[in-house]
Order: C-alpha cells, then sequence, then structure tokens
C-alpha cells in the first residue's frame, strides 16, 4: 500500500482562541488558548435553595465538572450565591461558579456585590437583556461589573431568545437583496453577528479578549454545526459549545453528541456542556459523565478508565458477562474521585470485559487487563490477560468477583503512591 493512501489520524489541529481564567489564579480553570476541552454542568436547582444547590455543585464538581453554572434569576437567588460559595469552599469544593443572568441581570449584580464578587464568570445573553436603548445600557452596566470584580463573561447567544430587533433588520436586508438566502441562512447569521457584536461592544468597554468566551446555542445538530464553524471562521474568542433543549435519555446523548463531535474533531470548541433533560428525580450528574465519556471515546482527554465490552450475541447466553461489564464500569466510576487523588494515571486504564473466545483473548491482549468469559458451550473457564500476557485463568462462581479483585490489585500495583522506580528506592 502507497503511503500516501494511509488517512491522516486524529482530530485536525485545534481553532486558535484567547484562553479565559475561570477563578483565581491559583486555582480557577483556563477555557481556550492550548488548555484542554473543559467539561461543565448547570444546576437545576432553585439557587435561592442554598443547601440544595450545594449540595448538586458538590455532586457536579465530585462528578467531574470543572466549571458549575446557577441560575441567578430573583433577589434571593443573587442573595444566596456569596452563602453557596462560602459553604461549598467549607466542603473543600473550589469549582468555579459561573452565574447564568437573563433580563434584570444589571440590576441583580449592581444590587448584590457579593454575589457578584463571590462568582467566578457571568453568562449574558444578548437577547434579553432589554430592548432598544435599554438594551446597550443594560448590558453596558453588566460588563462594567465584571471589570470592577475583574470577572470574564460568556456571551452566550441562544436561538430561542434571539435578539428579535437584528434578526428582523437582517431579513429585511436579505428580502431586499438581488441574491436572497434561506430564512435558515439568515438565522444563522443573526445568531453568529449577536455574538460577535456583542464582544465588540464588550472590548470597546474595556472588557479584554481573554475575559470573554462566546457561545450560540440551537438546538439542532445541523444548525451547530454551521453556527459554530462560522463563529470559529470569524473569532479567535474562546468557544463554549453546547447544543439547547437536546432532550431526554438517549435522543439528548445522541443529538449532543453528534453535533459536538463534529465540531471537535475540527478542533472546534474550548468547553462543552451537554444539556441533558433528566428524568423527573434523575441524576443530574449523568450530563458530566457524557460530557467526559465524548471527549474520552474521542481521545482528546482521559477521565475515567475506559472499560471495552463486546455487545454480547447469541454466544453470550448467560447474564454472567453482562453483569460483570456493569459491575465493573460502575465500580469504576464510584471510585474514581477517590482514585483521581490516589491512583494518578489510573484514568488512562484500558479494561476488557468480553464474552466469548470468538474475539475475547484479542481485545483482551489490547486491553490494559482483560478477561474472556466462557460463551455458550466453551469450558467454563476465564483467561484473564494483563499488559498484553495471559495471566491466569478463572474458574468457577466466583469469576466475577475473583476479576473485580484482579483489577484492584493491578491498579494498586500500577498506580499506587509510593510504588515503581521510587519505592524500589
Ligand atoms: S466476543 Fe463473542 S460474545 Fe462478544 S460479540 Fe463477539 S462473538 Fe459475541
Amino acid at each position: 500500500m502507497d503511503a500516501a493512501e494511509f488517512e491522516e489520524f486524529g482530530p485536525a489541529p485545534r481553532h486558535k482562541t484567547v484562553g479565559v481564567l475561570v477563578g483565581a489564579a491559583d486555582n480557577g480553570v483556563f477555557v481556550g488558548g492550548d488548555h484542554p476541552v473543559v467539561v461543565q454542568s448547570m444546576t437545576n436547582t432553585d439557587t435561592a435553595d442554598i443547601d440544595g444547590t450545594v449540595a448538586q455543585v458538590a455532586a457536579l464538581a465530585r462528578a467531574g465538572s470543572e466549571l458549575v453554572r446557577i441560575t441567578v434569576d430573583r433577589d434571593e437567588a443573587a442573595a444566596a450565591v456569596p452563602h453557596i460559595r462560602d459553604a461549598l469552599l467549607a466542603r473543600g469544593v473550589t469549582v468555579p461558579l459561573v452565574g447564568d443572568f437573563h433580563y434584570i441581570g444589571h440590576k441583580l449584580l449592581a444590587e448584590h456585590p457579593a454575589c457578584a464578587e463571590a462568582l467566578d464568570k457571568y453568562r449574558i445573553n444578548p437577547g434579553n437583556v432589554g430592548f432598544r436603548e435599554k438594551r446597550d445600557r443594560q448590558f453596558s452596566a453588566m460588563i462594567e461589573t465584571a471589570l470592577r470584580y475583574g470577572k470574564p463573561v460568556r456571551i452566550g447567544v441562544n436561538w430561542g431568545s434571539l435578539d428579535q430587533e437584528l434578526l428582523t433588520r437582517l431579513m429585511d436586508e436579505n428580502a431586499a437583496s438581488a441574491t436572497p438566502k434561506s430564512a435558515r441562512a439568515v438565522m444563522h447569521e443573526a445568531i453568529v453577528l449577536s455574538a460577535l457584536l456583542s464582544a465588540e461592544r464588550a472590548e470597546a468597554i474595556g472588557l479584554p479578549r481573554d475575559r470573554i468566551i462566546l457561545s450560540a446555542k440551537v438546538s439542532q445538530v445541523q444548525d451547530l454545526i454551521s453556527v459554530y464553524r462560522m463563529l470559529a471562521r470569524r473569532s479567535d474568542h474562546a468557544l463554549h459549545l453546547g447544543l439547547t433543549e437536546a432532550g431526554m435519555g438517549s435522543k439528548g446523548i445522541v443529538a449532543s453528541t453528534a453535533g459536538m463531535a463534529v465540531l471537535l474533531q475540527e478542533g472546534i470548541g474550548d468547553t462543552v456542556r451537554v444539556s441533558l433533560t433528566p428524568e423527573p428525580g434523575g441524576d443530574r450528574t449523568k450530563e458530566v459523565q457524557v460530557a467526559q465519556e465524548m471527549l474520552q471515546t474521542m481521545g482528546l482527554r482521559t477521565f475515567v478508565p475506559v472499560v471495552t465490552a463486546c455487545p454480547g450475541c447469541g454466544r453470550t447466553t448467560s447474564t454472567v458477562f453482562q453483569e460483570l461489564a456493569r459491575d465493573i464500569q460502575d465500580f469504576i466510576r464510584d471510585e474514581m474521585p477517590v482514585w483521581r487523588e490516589t491512583y494518578p494515571g489510573v484514568e488512562a486504564m484500558n479494561v476488557a470485559v468480553m464474552g466469548c473466545i470468538v474475539n475475547g483473548p484479542g481485545e483482551s491482549k489490547h486491553a490494559d487487563i482483560g478477561i474472556s468469559l466462557p460463551g455458550t458451550g466453551e469450558q467454563p473457564a476465564a483467561p484473564v490477560f494483563i499488559d498484553g500476557s495471559k495471566a491466569m485463568t478463572l474458574r468457577g462462581a466466583t469469576i466475577a468477583a475473583d476479576f473485580k479483585q484482579i483489577v484492584i490489585d493491578y491498579i494498586e500495583r500500577r498506580f499506587g503512591q509510593g510504588t515503581g522506580a521510587d519505592a524500589a528506592e
């Protein structure tokens, strides 16, 4: 085969953006520039409920959210923000907090200076900071507050609350054009222009580019790809990716990852949020898990050891295989907050749980540690492979428990502090 026939491997070079520090210089998070793509999330508690919000922010941070956004929609919420910050610090949670403002953000920030101070970033939606002359005045007031407190902002356009004056103007201009574009193309232009013009205004007021992040959220995958490509072509601001109103369950996960994966592959995107609608009473941290898995499966970051499992087929008629794959995956995810500290590097580990001899040994050899369970009609024996070589064969009713212990021992041996060369000295 000619060398020229080989495909280029991996994502396109990252679109160059200006990095933005969110949070304190000593423990903040950089978004953009050469920094890794950041995972963020948003609470769905009433921010005025201090205990509930603290618990959820802590859970999101524990799951791996590197920024957490909270709604600041009224006086009670704004008044709660500094208490939330203090309570989180008392629990050792230092995750940067982002305030989400709509309609009266200028007023809340002015009347609650402790809130303005406690937040690490303000999200401003240029489509609902007010109308006509009020819009510019209120937008400017929020930018001036950001300047006063040394905070970055995200100018977050959302097509559901798009600046209607701008959209109407562009629609009128398009209608009068000799070569009118589709209404969808005009809408894309209005979304992008709303973000870019707002960023320009913020910079004219004095907010430097390294304190401005842009987002332009839409709810359809093809619109998302188109809008962010346009933004990346026309600006070097750090970009926050997300599909708005992605939906529930698998629909939300598939739509979000389908859209964002295309952009990330093109090097576009500095921070991601997966906006999933949780089931009633469902776990909010699912959106963090999905964002991490998206970045990890694309090879962009590593967060949690990967469990590779075959889909199973007619050769796996018992449930042992599915149960072991699920057990190992849940176990790893549950332990990860502690392992992150005690076993540095463990997140890059790969565990294979395979259903039978067809692909089991081959896949297991490629993993750090893998097991090939017996398929239907095979000898009731499960070879275990460690670092590419067959290490042992498990038999009997305790295969699952034995394999879990082997994984734990492997992690301890390979990633435990004080192991390796240093420990030998
Ligand atoms: S490894 Fe075996 S059980 Fe798993 S999908 Fe392939 S043939 Fe089926």
